[in-house]
């Protein structure tokens, strides 16, 4: 079958990677990709948001199946577009339909889902410009640092935490009424703050079965130690070394299960990957956010492990016969890391000749932010390549991950030294 993965980064990469090696796939297109998918697939230039250049390119080249990388095209409602047009209503899309997707494109609406069904999550309220003072009250009742979320989607930077409480009540003030993050801060949330070490698990649904993926761990800060500012994320870990058996089983029952009993029961039609951000207080999984795809890295240490034919699952997903598959997982660790531009998360080159990927040959190399130039590969994002790994455990994992990024080349190459550093 023919079969279009739609983004750019090392996320798409790896997924694109794996859907490669299944002798289902007969053409696989990436769009629009990077100079890594360029290697083992068609890249075309269209954007992940143009549902009309999608349409074009799904029946020009007979696509039989599309997966959805990134959230924006599904928060924007592909595949409720896919659904409405007669020419593609039959093509299954991985991802979920635009109800479902505002489970990660509104913080509110994943909030209110989580108390309807008993899901753990910190203690919220929400809030608008009419109910600043209402806002105010309620951060006096609680204890620092305050947790402050912009509802809609602010590309990862509308979560706030302040240790000042008038601190905390000017960002409000700056989110409610004076758009501090557009129109995605036009509803705010205030959360408890939760003190605990975090990981996340990742979900395979029809809407109605589900199996589980390894957890992950991410490290999202530019600097070692945890500090600095975020990024998209800077290395990752699978499986995460204190997630065991119990207390994966705490998440799958008080968790995972709810929310699949949850979508149904709220009739929120779900085929796709559902990504669970945890924190574990005390003991017990807590869900901070739910995003509506894979995550990026960690999908570069989540898929390699998949031994499975995946485009076999993705196939029984979207005929809801996911139950009837296998999803069989590498038992080795693996580990991801890195590589960024000087500069970024701030401002940064691009068009960087990048070389030594050639001489990797024990580690995977993802490429997120590349293009293909002249012959060459160039840098063409912050963060550039991901090299993944395999080992007994995430440190023999880690040294191998670290031997192979030192192959790797271009001007102003970053990369942390201490992913694992916690663990
Ligand atoms: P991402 O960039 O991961 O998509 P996001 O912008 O969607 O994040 P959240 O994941 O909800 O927002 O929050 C971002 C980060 O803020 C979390 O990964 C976590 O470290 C921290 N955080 C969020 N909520 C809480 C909370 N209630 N208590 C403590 N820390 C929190």
């Amino acid at each position: 079958m023919n079969i279009l993965v739609l983004g750019s980064g090392g996320r798409e990469h790896a997924i694109a990677l794996k859907i490669s090696e299944s002798p289902k796939t007969a053409h696989l297109f990436v769009a629009p990709g990077n100079a890594g998918t360029a290697s083992i697939a068609t890249n075309v230039e269209v954007g992940v948001n143009d549902f009309k250049a999608i349409r074009e390119l799904v029946l020009k080249e007979r696509i039989n199946l599309v997966v959805v990388g990134p959230e924006d095209p599904l928060v924007n409602g592909i595949h409720d577009f896919f659904l409405s047009d007669p020419a593609l209503k039959e093509i299954p899309v991985i991802g979920p339909q635009k109800a479902a997707a505002a489970l990660e494109g509104s913080k509110e609406f994943a909030k209110e889902f989580m108390k309807r069904h008993d899901i753990p999550t910190a203690a919220y309220e929400s809030f608008t410009a009419e109910t600043l003072e209402d806002g105010y009250a309620f951060l006096q009742t609680l204890d620092a640092p305050y947790v402050l979320k912009a509802d809609g989607l602010a590309a990862g930077k509308g979560v706030l935490i302040l240790d000042d409480l008038e601190e905390a009540k000017r960002e409000l003030k700056a989110m409610l009424v004076d758009s501090k993050f557009g129109n995605a801060s036009a509803t705010v949330v205030i959360e408890e703050f939760l003190d605990g070490i975090e990981l996340s698990c990742f979900v395979l649904t029809d809407g109605n079965n589900y199996k589980m993926l390894p957890t992950a761990k991410d490290y999202k800060r530019i600097g070692e130690g945890d500090t600095g500012l975020n990024t998209g994320g800077m290395g990752a870990i699978s499986p995460v070394p204190f997630a065991d058996s119990d207390f994966m089983e705490k998440i799958e029952q008080q968790i995972v299960k709810p929310t699949i009993e949850g979508l149904k029961k709220d009739k929120l039609p779900y085929v796709g990957f559902i990504f669970i951000g945890l924190i574990k207080v005390n003991g017990e999984p807590k869900v901070i956010e739910y995003n509506v795809r894979m995550g990026d890295p960690e999908t570069e240490v989540v898929i390699p492990r998949v031994k499975s034919d995946l485009v076999k699952i993705l196939i029984a997903m979207s005929e809801g016969r996911l139950n009837e598959v296998n999803l069989e997982i590498d038992e080795r660790t693996a580990t991801t890391v890195m590589a960024v531009s000087g500069g970024y998360p701030g401002s940064y080159e691009k068009g960087k000749e990048i070389t030594g990927v050639e001489n990797i040959t024990e580690s995977l190399v993802f490429h997120a932010g590349t293009k293909p130039s002249d012959g060459k590969v160039v840098t063409n994002g912050g963060r550039v390549m991901a090299v993944t790994s395999f080992g007994k455990d995430f440190k023999k994992a880690l040294e191998t991950s670290y031997q192979n990024i030192q192959k790797l080349h271009f001007e102003g190459m970053y990369y942390r030294k201490d992913i694992g550093f916690d663990l």
